[in-house]
């Protein structure tokens, strides 16, 4: 799915400068936060199963913290790239910003493919993860979370390392963790749900009623089941759904015209996120090719598996019925595609903004993890509602007012922030 001649980094620097621009940000405020401040590169041998010794490579990447500890995923992925996870972490530094929380941004990968590893060889590697990094990270320095092809079972096996080497109960080094083991409810809800908060949002200001509208998602991992979940909730329908196939290393789209049914799709997916073909086929699906998804007769577009998805090359291949895009993955749209996306009025809700349901349900976990009190479900929910609301409006009244995009009004939002917060310290 990532093609390799890609680089997110160059991406989200050519983002960056733009913001920079716009706020004519002196050259050392630029230097600061061009760049990740801190990273980590490192081996991590692991015992598989056959008794042979194997080295993975990891990294984790913290690209600021004048606002809050970093925070940020850790990703398994065979084609992960210390550039990958650096775009990542520049990111996560705005999201918590726009979100305002009071949080940097920081970013972890492995490069693995968990397809392949057995549940002891995934523990091994967690913990393994943990050790390289044990003395960098922390509640209060960097504070890790799951992301592509990682689960709250990883975290918690990565908190008992931490808490192992550290000697004591530290549950808010990490966030994700199951429920009922320093868990959030509503944590795994809570970035699905977060897209969906602000694709209302954004049809209130179209003046359209969700129950009027159709949608097609690409990737049908935990963020995209949980935007399906809440969307349909608000009376939306989604008529087509992409997943990756572990099999034939591609993916493909399904097609339901009538509305795809999400527990049906749910009972024949995997653990990362893929529907078996076969199976779907049998539940009257069409089975289109992996980039089907993009091209369908619907109003918003929900790209939510990983980077470099809507590009220059694709973009064209978009209905003219679709009016929102909202981001559920990191950096799905290049800047290519951004220019057809605002040469056709198309309204974009970019990723750090769309996605930051996450991290801020991450906030509030570490905030009952070091309370050791935790909420009902949903006062955490109506909590997120607040924060991502609050979010949106804050960057759409800015759009509006300064004649921006959603994408060039967020990223002057977040980047003023942290630009300020790094000035306040005397970083700059
Ligand atoms: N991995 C998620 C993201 O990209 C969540 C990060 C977190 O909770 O810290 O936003």
């Amino acid at each position: 799915m990532v093609k390799n001649s890609y680089n997110p980094f160059e991406t989200a620097q050519k983002q960056f400068d733009r913001a920079a621009d716009m706020l004519e940000l002196d050259q050392a405020t630029r230097d600061l936060l061009r760049n990740p401040i801190r990273e980590f590169h490192f081996s991590i041998p692991i015992r598989m199963d056959d008794s042979q010794m194997k080295v993975f490579r990891g990294f984790r990447v913290q690209h600021n913290d004048a606002r809050g500890p970093a925070k940020g995923g850790l990703r398994f992925h065979p084609q992960e790239t210390i550039d990958t996870v650096r775009a990542l972490s520049m990111w996560m530094t705005w999201k918590t910003a726009v979100a305002d929380i009071p949080l940097g941004g920081g970013k972890g990968g492995v490069i693995c493919d968990p397809h392949n590893l057995s549940q002891i060889e995934q523990e091994r590697l967690c913990r393994g993860w943990v050790r390289q990094v044990f003395k960098n990270i922390g509640p209060s320095v960097d504070v890790p979370a799951p992301d592509v092809m990682t689960n709250p079972q990883h975290m918690l096996w990565m908190l008992d390392e931490y808490e192992t080497l550290r000697g004591e109960k530290l549950p808010g080094f990490i966030t994700g963790k199951p429920v009922g083991m320093g868990g959030s409810l509503g944590r795994k809800e809570a970035t699905g749900y977060g897209v969906i908060i602000t694709v209302r949002e954004a049809l209130k200001e179209l003046n359209i009623s969700p129950s009027d509208t159709l949608a097609s998602v690409q990737g049908f991992g935990n963020v995209s089941q949980y935007a399906i979940e809440l969307y349909e909730q608000l009376g939306g329908k989604v008529v087509c759904v992409s997943s990756w196939n572990q099999e034939d290393q591609t993916s493909y789209s399904f097609r339901k015209k009538e509305g795809v049914d999400l527990k049906e799709l749910r009972s024949v997916t995997n653990p990362f996120g893929g529907i078996d073909k076969q199976k779907v086929q049998e539940l009257g699906y069409e089975v289109l090719p992996g980039e089907a998804w993009l091209e369908q007769e619907v109003d918003i577009l929900i790209p939510a598996a990983l980077e470099n998805q809507i590009t220059g090359d694709n973009a064209e291949k978009m209905s003219k019925r679709v009016k929102i895009i909202a981001e559920g993955a990191n950096g799905p749209t290049t800047p290519d595609a951004d220019k057809v996306i605002n040469k056709r009025n198309i309204f974009i809700v970019p990723d750090f903004l769309a996605n930051a349901g996450g991290v801020t349900c991450s906030y509030f976990e570490q905030v009952q993890s070091n309370m050791n009190y935790f909420w009902e479900r949903d006062d955490v929910l109506s909590r997120l509602d607040v924060k991502m609301t609050a979010a949106f409006i804050a960057v759409s009244d800015f759009a509006r007012s300064n004649k921006l995009n959603m994408r060039d009004a967020a990223y002057v939002i977040s980047v003023n922030r942290v630009a300020q917060a790094c000035k306040d310290r005397g970083w700059v």
